[in-house]
C-alpha cells in the first residue's frame, strides 16, 4: 500500500515527547522524513532519531529553542540543507505555567506567551520565503480546546492558544494564494507528561464531560496531523479542527 506522507519532508517541533513525538513516529510510518526540535530532553531526542531512522526514511533532531526567533532561523536553515526539501510544519511545542491570575508572576505569563506563541511567529516566518518559492507548504499549529473554551487557571495558556488561532487563520488568507495551507488542531485531554501530573479529581471530572468517556491518545491527534501534512486535505486551509473525544462541540 502506498504511503500518504512519501516524498515529502516534516519539521515538527518540541518532539521528543508526548504528542511531538507521536506525530513524528505516525509521519514516518507513512514515509515522511522527519526533522524535529528539543530544548532539554537530549536522550529521549536521540532515541527517537535512532528508532525513526530505522523506519527506512530519514530523521534528524535538532536542539533549538522555539521561543528564540534567531534559533529558528538557523533551524530552517540547517534543515534545508541536510534534506532535499521541506513541505511541512508542524509547531507543536508548548508549555504550561498554570496559576489563578493573582498570583501569576510576570514571567509565568512571558514564558508561556514565547513558547507557545511567539515560537509559531518564530517557525512561520522563518519557513515562509521556502514555502513561497517552492508555491506548496503545509502548517499545521497544534492549539488546545482550552483556546477556544477558556479555563480558570490557565489565562497565560488559553490567551496564547487563542492568539495562534488567530494567526492561523491570518496566515490562511495571507499565504492561500501560494498554495500554502495553514489549520490548527485543538487537542483536548490528551495523555502525556503535560497531563500526567494533574490530581486524580481533576481527571475524573474531566472523563465525565468526555463525551467518548475516555482521555484521548497522542495517535488520535497524529492521524489528523497526517491528513492535515498529506495532500488528501488540499482544499482545507484556515480551518481550527478538534481533536476531543467530542468535549468541544
Ligand atoms: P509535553 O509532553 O510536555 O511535551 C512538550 C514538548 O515540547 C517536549 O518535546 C519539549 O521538549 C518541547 N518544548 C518545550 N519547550 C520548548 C522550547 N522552548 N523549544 C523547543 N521545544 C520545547 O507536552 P504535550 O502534552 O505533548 O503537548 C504538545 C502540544 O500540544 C503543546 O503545544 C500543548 O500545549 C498542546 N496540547 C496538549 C494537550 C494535552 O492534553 N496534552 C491538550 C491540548 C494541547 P524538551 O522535553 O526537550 O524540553
Amino acid at each position: 500500500m502506498s504511503k500518504i506522507l512519501e516524498n515529502k519532508t516534516a519539521l515538527i517541533t518540541g518532539a521528543s515527547r508526548g504528542i511531538g513525538k507521536g506525530i513524528a513516529s505516525k509521519f514516518a510510518e507513512q514515509g515522511a522524513n522527519i526533522a524535529f526540535t528539543y530544548l532539554s530532553s537530549e536522550d529521549k531526542a536521540k532515541a527517537l532519531e535512532t528508532e525513526l531512522n530505522t523506519q527506512g526514511i530519514k530523521a534528524k533532531g535538532y536542539k533549538s529553542d522555539a521561543a528564540k526567533l534567531d534559533q529558528a532561523e538557523s533551524l530552517i536553515n540547517s534543515v534545508l540543507e541536510d534534506f532535499e526539501g521541506l513541505d511541512i510544519i508542524v509547531n507543536n511545542a508548548g508549555i504550561t505555567r498554570d496559576n489563578l491570575l493573582m498570583r501569576m508572576s510576570e514571567e509565568q505569563w512571558d514564558e508561556v506567551m514565547e513558547v507557545n506563541l511567539k515560537s509559531i511567529f518564530n517557525v512561520t516566518k522563518a519557513v515562509q520565503r521556502h514555502f513561497l518559492k517552492q508555491r506548496a507548504g503545509s502548517i499545521i499549529n497544534i492549539t488546545s480546546i482550552v483556546g477556544v473554551q477558556g479555563n480558570a487557571g490557565q489565562s497565560n495558556y488559553a490567551a496564547s492558544k487563542a492568539g495562534i488561532i488567530g494567526f492561523t487563520k491570518s496566515i490562511a488568507k495571507e499565504l492561500g494564494s501560494r498554495n500554502i495551507r495553514c489549520n490548527a488542531i485543538a487537542p483536548g485531554f490528551i495523555e502525556t507528561e503535560m497531563t500526567a501530573d494533574l490530581d486524580e479529581k481533576v481527571l475524573e471530572q474531566w472523563a465525565k464531560i468526555i463525551p467518548l468517556k475516555r482521555p484521548g491518545s497522542t495517535d488520535d491527534v497524529a492521524n489528523l496531523a497526517v491528513f492535515l501534512g498529506s495532500d488528501m486535505s488540499n482544499y482545507i486551509t484556515g480551518q481550527v479542527i478538534s481533536v476531543c473525544g467530542g468535549m468541544l462541540s
